[in-house]
């Protein structure tokens, strides 16, 4: 290990607890829950395994009043749910690192769905989104004294089970818009009992669940504070530089460990494409000032050189990873053994935070096995021998192409990648320059500096493979990654792609990643509704074109409302001067006039522009596929034993698409479908359902 990381292995103590070293995943959201508990357990001790010190459970609901439905949420209702919870902290043990549970109280951001409870809040004040998928139409309730301690004894309730469960960390949790953080922000708390009002009186709902939980079980485990001073630290304060100060003040030394974060999705957990590693500092800089009690945070953080910085300049004791912890379970004991330069680093794109509003298990694009671990038997470090002699041809190094040469190369076969471009990468060797992008390159760049390393991989760039070439490759295993292609074609009323404009002055992302410029002013008409509309967009306007955006979709890129991204996409098309047009279809462009019509009401609008970029459907590009396929029996007389096609050539996705299809295929590339690992979790149900209290 480089000796100036050796810092990073210290033990930290917390109350009654030490942590064996500074990495501390902090709670994240998985998409599991008690419906899933063995998949949970092997996720979370896979990176116990990795060297995470600490391995936090996401939110765990104290009470059926806290209650997400329908995102995922865990539980902590019942002797079933202990039974769930300490099959984690067991598997996590087994490592020799601790157990942290989130305990949490969703207060008025949660709708009760489920459960049907009106929700609990300290004034009535309900979070109302702007964005459909967060809407919900019960406003919640005020709380009234006999309400407080009931929350509080939930609270209690929950730690004691949570300790009962093995944990050695329970949280009290107040932050991101749920209860705690409720009481403490002066426009949720209107109240003018002893819980509202100043600052002293807003921290006292908090300070009574730190209080009461600590005498319930503080003695064993250590309580830790999670809290938001985003909004906070933006408050003025009468006696202190700002009301987060005051609040960190008042409850200096009371937990055992303060975890200090943003107050929102997109600033908390923040996409590479608007925000760099560390970006909380600037707000959670000043705690270790107030307190003596150790401080962990987080902010993307994967340079080992900015964890060292961050504790020598005394902002951390320690280091907070979540997509870290998911991108790369190993990060740690990749430090320890001196081979940081084979961390697998997150590249923030935020298809994790995807995953959890799709309410399924965690996803990620540059770890295909997270998630996977207990499922599908994948470990992210160890792979299975090769069965045979076979020799792999990968035909295409996108990231489908690169991640299935680097599996297929650690299970020891033979790999051959030919790419007909000049570099190797694929779609990331445009994408990466685009605007907010570069982060994303990381994903080639790991695979590539793996590919290097390893005796047994040849890499060809400038090689386009034809079928002849394929047939006398003398490659046992043929595998076709060569991606997908923009279309021209437009969208109907019906929500479907539809039709296709041609000319000279319509354009895709293919064209401008060849080079093929539009010229003078540029209509970018999106309905892929993902990043690349936008960022094309931005890149255009930053070639010195002026720009209009349109697209039928409510919003700019909606569908980066799931990663966090989308107020940022409309910040950005604001900042280069972009209209936006929304809920537009285009029909057509003739003689420099682009004609739209609304697609509810079909209102008519023409705009005049140079050219038109259409990012919409994309299609696989197979044709050689479809040659081998027709050529079956030269195929077989050339000794080849199968012919798969992966990535976006089998099915146009996104990167985390792509990556799961080449390791899904290296993984099983010599597996019949009745040999495969799939299996089905179910939840504990040990104990006679029985009557929450
Ligand atoms: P994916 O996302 O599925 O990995 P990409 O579009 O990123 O797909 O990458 C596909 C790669 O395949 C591109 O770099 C392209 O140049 C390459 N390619 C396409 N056809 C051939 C071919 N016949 N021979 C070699 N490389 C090819
Ligand atoms: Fe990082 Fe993207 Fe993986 Fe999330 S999905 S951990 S942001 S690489």
């Amino acid at each position: 290990m480089n000796p100036n990381y050796s810092i990073l292995f210290e033990p930290v103590k917390l109350g009654p607890v030490t942590t064996p070293n500074r990495f501390y995943q902090v709670p994240h959201a998985s998409g599991m829950t008690e419906a899933n508990p063995r998949v949970r357990a092997k996720f979370r001790a896979t990176k116990a395994a990795g060297g995470w010190g600490v391995v936090s459970t996401g939110a765990v609901s104290t009470h059926p009043s806290s209650d997400d439905s329908p995102l995922p949420f865990a539980r902590l209702w019942d002797e079933n749910d202990v039974r769930s919870h300490a099959l984690s902290t067991e598997a996590i043990h087994e490592h020799g690192s601790l157990a942290a549970i989130e305990l949490w109280h969703g207060g008025g951001a949660v709708m009760n769905r489920t459960s049907r409870i009106p929700p609990y809040s300290p004034s009535g004040i309900p979070w109302m989104a702007t964005h459909v998928g967060f809407m919900g139409q019960l406003r919640p309730r005020v709380m009234d004294k006999n309400d407080i301690r009931n929350i509080v004894q939930w609270q209690v309730d929950a730690a004691r089970r949570a300790q009962t469960a093995g944990f050695d960390i329970v949280y009290i949790y107040a932050g991101m818009g749920y209860l705690g953080y409720e009481f403490l922000l002066e426009e949720y708390n209107r109240r003018s009992d002893e819980y509202g009002g100043s600052v002293e009186n807003r921290t006292r709902f908090v300070r009574e669940l730190l209080e009461a939980t600590k005498s319930a079980i503080g003695n064993d485990c250590a309580v830790a504070l999670r809290i938001s001073l985003e909004e906070l630290r933006s408050r003025k304060s009468d006696h202190y530089e700002s009301q987060a100060h005051e609040v960190v003040s008042l409850l200096a030394d009371l937990p055992d460990l303060w975890d200090v974060k943003m107050d929102s999705s997109p600033t908390d957990c923040a996409a590479s494409r608007f925000a760099d590693e560390g970006s909380h500092e600037p707000v959670i800089d000043f705690v270790k000032q107030v307190t003596d009690k150790p401080v962990v945070g987080v902010g993307r953080f994967t340079s080992p050189d900015t964890m060292v910085s961050q504790i020598k300049r005394g902002i951390l004791d320690l280091i907070g990873g979540a997509r870290p912890s998911i991108s790369d379970p190993f990060l740690p004991n990749k430090i320890k053994a001196g081979r940081e330069d084979e961390i697998r680093e997150c590249i923030g794109c935020n298809i994790c935070i995807s995953s959890w509003h799709d309410g399924v298990p965690v996803r990620c694009t540059q770890n295909a096995t997270i998630g996977e671990e207990w499922r599908k038997n994948w470990h992210p470090e160890k792979f299975e021998p090769k069965k045979s002699d076979d020799k792999v041809l990968v035909v295409g190094s996108g990231p489908a192409g690169l991640e299935a040469g680097l599996i297929a190369a650690r299970r020891g076969y033979e790999v051959t990648i030919a790419e007909k471009s000049h570099q190797l990468g694929g779609r990331l060797n445009f994408e990466e320059s685009l605007p907010g992008l570069r982060a994303w390159g990381r994903l080639k760049d790991y695979r590539l500096y793996a590919l290097k390393q390893m005796a047994n991989v040849s890499l060809y760039p400038d090689s386009e493979l034809g079928i002849d070439e394929i047939l006398s490759s003398e490659h046992q295993r043929i595998v076709i990654a060569t991606g997908a292609r923009w279309t021209r074609s437009l969208y109907s009323p019906l929500e479907i792609p539809i039709g296709r404009l041609d000319g000279d002055e319509i354009y895709t992302p293919d064209d401008i990643a060849a080079g093929n410029l539009p010229n003078g002013k540029v209509l970018v008409f999106d309905f892929d509704n993902y990043y690349m509309g936008g960022v094309i967009a931005e890149y255009l306007s930053e070639q010195g074109n002026k720009v209009e955006y349109a697209t039928p979709a409510g919003h700019a890129s909606a569908w980066t409302i799931m990663t966090n991204e989308q107020p940022y996409v409309h910040q950005a098309l604001f900042n280069h001067g972009i209209e936006v047009h929304t809920q537009m279809l285009l029909e057509n462009y003739i003689d420099g006039s682009a004609s739209m019509k609304n697609i509810f009401t079909s209102e008519a609008r023409e705009i005049d522009v140079d050219s038109v970029v259409i990012v919409g459907l994309r299609l696989p590009e197979n044709k050689l596929f479809d040659q081998l396929l027709a050529e079956n029996d030269a195929v077989q007389a050339g000794g080849i034993k199968s012919v798969d096609r992966i990535g976006d050539a089998l099915a146009a996705g996104a990167l985390v698409h792509a990556v799961y299809s080449g390791h899904e295929y290296a993984r099983n590339l010599d597996t019949t479908d009745q040999d495969r690992v799939l299996l089905r979790d179910l939840p504990i149900v040990e104990i006679e359902p029985r009557r929450i209290t």
